[in-house]
């Protein structure tokens, strides 16, 4: 039997064609910074050892660390027994010497917390491919107007750009999940799409936070509906309209803090 702690999120991936599905997608090469966020049993790290030769892998499980050092023994595997939300990503780059290509079954539970970790570290990651729940996969690539278009939507569009790859159903792992799951990849863009600050994320959130108001009434408390004109906005339209460039011109328009 597979014993899963439930704190840590851990369903463990079994269906060979889903994961060799996961490691085509990524197309590992020995050129690679490769780093695997929480291996678990190993299901994807001896494909990804196979084929890069060399792999960071971080797991926060003592007993699943202590066991994957076991197995890997000799064969390319540098295990961090952490918790990827406190990692230094940008300290493994350096030591690396380029740019890491990050893959996870990510543990659902810390999902987006995780994602914004990783971004800190924008510029020392080249793509992330990573298994979540289907749905936060369908609001990380999806387009304006549409239902799963969000606060996480908007976050991520600076700094990646985000391709849903496939489906995974919950009987491809161990215990199986209730839920389905999808892969998808984020491609770290050299420099952000537009300019960020801390105001862009007042205003999502503003937005968001009412998001079957109009912004005229959503960001009431930020800016006045003769603001968010000058920036070539319709003050009438709904937030899930807009494009993540509108968003950052709405933010342009708050005062500095
Ligand atoms: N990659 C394996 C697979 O596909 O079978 C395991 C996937 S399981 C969904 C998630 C893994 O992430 C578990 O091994 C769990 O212990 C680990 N994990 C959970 N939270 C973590 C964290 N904060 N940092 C690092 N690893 C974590």
């Amino acid at each position: 039997m597979v014993f899963a702690r439930k704190r840590f999120g851990q369903n463990f991936l079994h269906d060979e064609g889903v994961i060799e599905r996961i490691v085509s997608a990524i197309g590992p090469s020995p050129q690679d910074a490769l780093v695997e966020i929480g291996p678990g049993h190993g299901a994807l790290t001896e494909p990804l050892l196979e084929r890069a030769g060399r792999l960071d892998a971080i797991e926060i499980d003592r007993d699943l660390a202590a066991t994957l050092q076991e197995r890997f023994a000799g064969r390319g595997l540098t295990l961090h027994v952490a918790d990827a939300l406190r990692f230094d990503f940008a300290a493994l780059a350096l030591q690396r010497g380029r740019k890491l290509r990050v893959v996870g079954n990510l543990p659902y539970n810390v999902s987006t917390p995780l994602l914004f970790h990783l971004l800190e570290a924008h510029g020392a990651i080249e793509d992330l491919h990573i298994m979540l729940q289907r749905e936060v996969i369908a609001r990380i690539c999806a387009a304006p107007g549409s239902d799963d278009y969000g606060r996480l939507t908007v976050m991520l569009a600076p700094w990646v750009v985000a391709e849903a790859l496939f489906e995974v159903g919950p009987g491809a792992f161990r215990p199986a999940p209730k839920v389905w799951s999808a892969v998808a990849r984020l491609t770290v863009r050299a420099a952000p799409a537009f300019p960020v600050d801390a105001r862009f994320a007042r205003v999502v959130a503003a937005a968001f936070s009412q998001r079957r108001k109009t912004l005229r009434n959503g960001l009431r408390a930020l800016l006045d509906a003769a603001a968010i004109e000058r920036c070539g906005v319709d003050p009438g339209a709904r937030p899930e309209t807009l494009t993540p460039a509108q968003f950052a011109a709405l933010a342009q328009a708050l005062p500095s803090s």
